[in-house]
């Protein structure tokens, strides 16, 4: 990646954590590397980013994150191939979204370069914690939150820009069973479900939590309006194949634009497979499920890539999906990450070498 140098301060820790990690058994997000990326927002800018140490940060207890939710994230990783190059895969996607993100959420937009430029330096220092055991990577946490203080319900004037690290394990999630919600919505026309925001997940985890205690273990989130139309799995979102063709929901205020969704998108039409980007109702997959048409559904997203579902609950009924040996998911799946990985020519120019 072509990068001017910004100048980005870095204190070095004392110490290194990385001898005590087992890169062999990795779980998901819960160890992080030795260094973080900090910006501040003060008196109307962005300071010059500066990396130091992987520490807990100290905050008012008015900062306005703890009271009035303004907090935003991002979800992207860095992958390591054969020859120890590292990749990341559309980054300047994520970034423009945590834009959107922020933009909606009145939280002052990062610049481009201080994002790339942070993210690149950060990268550089911490490169022997990508994990290359097959199907693992560094996962990357961009965020921003209010560190403005005060009780008064209004946009802060101090912000944080963080990025932290956490090098993570293949994502097998197994084949997940996932309940189709009418009654509580994720997001509604005119909301914010279309911004990566730390309120949407808040407000998932309550429906979630009783759908687990039914079986199942994911929520399929339908239009708050009518719940006839399918929407999101959970934090991913949805695909379905009914006989060949592969269909997705349209993004909306209500579905998030994922980077996964609109690469499959592309890959799937490069395979010659018929896609779809409609509304799909509910009554639809049910009759699909009961007449055989119903061939697959999965959810898409950068932490599962791809996240097969075994079966749908709807209505106290529950609707079990054949197994199929040539399935979508998997070849998509292996498509995506044979670009991500560096084992397959990156005809879209996707790939972004650090
Ligand atoms: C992050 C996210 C996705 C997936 O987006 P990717 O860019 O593919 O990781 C889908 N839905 C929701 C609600 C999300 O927060």
């Amino acid at each position: 990646m072509e990068t001017k140098t910004m100048n980005i301060k870095i204190e070095k820790a004392k110490t290194s954590k990385i001898d005590k990690v087992d890169f062999d058994n990795l779980a998901f997000g819960n160890v992080f590397t030795d260094h973080m990326l900090v910006c501040d927002y003060k008196n109307g800018s962005w300071n010059i980013p500066e990396i130091i140490p992987y520490q807990p940060i100290s905050l008012d207890p008015s900062a306005k994150i703890f009271h009035y939710g303004q907090s935003i994230f991002e979800g992207m990783k860095a992958y390591k191939d054969e020859n120890n190059d590292i990749w990341l895969f559309r980054p300047l996607d994520n970034c423009k979204r945590l834009n959107i993100s922020a933009k909606r959420m009145a939280i002052p937009e990062i610049p481009e370069d201080y994002f790339m430029e942070g993210l690149t330096a950060l990268l550089k220092l911490e490169k022997d914690w990508i994990p290359q055991t097959p199907g693992s990577s560094l996962y990357i946490r961009p965020f921003i939150f209010a560190s403005g203080t005060g009780f008064h319900a209004s946009p802060a004037d101090e912000y944080k820009f963080i990025i932290a690290f956490a090098p993570s394990g293949a994502y097998f999630s197994g084949k997940v069973k996932v309940l189709i919600e009418e009654k509580y919505s994720r997001s509604a026309n005119g909301g914010v479900g279309y911004a990566k925001a730390g309120g949407n997940y808040a407000g998932q985890f309550y429906p979630t939590q009783l759908a687990l205690e039914k079986g199942y273990n994911q929520v399929i989130w339908t239009d708050d309006n009518t719940h006839e139309f399918i929407e999101e799995a959970g934090a991913m979102n949805i695909f379905v194949r009914i006989n060949d063709t592969l269909v997705t929901a349209p993004t909306s205020d209500r579905i998030l634009d994922g980077i996964t969704r609109k690469s499959i998108l592309k890959i799937a039409k490069d395979e010659g497979i018929a896609v779809e980007e409609r509304k799909i109702t509910v009554s639809e997959i049910v009759e699909a499920a009961k007449n055989g048409s119903l061939k697959e559904m999965f959810g898409a997203g950068t932490a599962a890539v791809i996240s097969p579902i075994s079966a749908f609950g709807f209505r106290d009924v529950d609707y079990d999906l054949p197994e199929i040996g040539d399935n979508y998911a998997s070849l998509l799946k292996k498509r995506i990450t044979d670009i991500q990985y560096n084992r397959a020519e990156d005809k879209f120019g996707w790939r972004v070498k650090v």
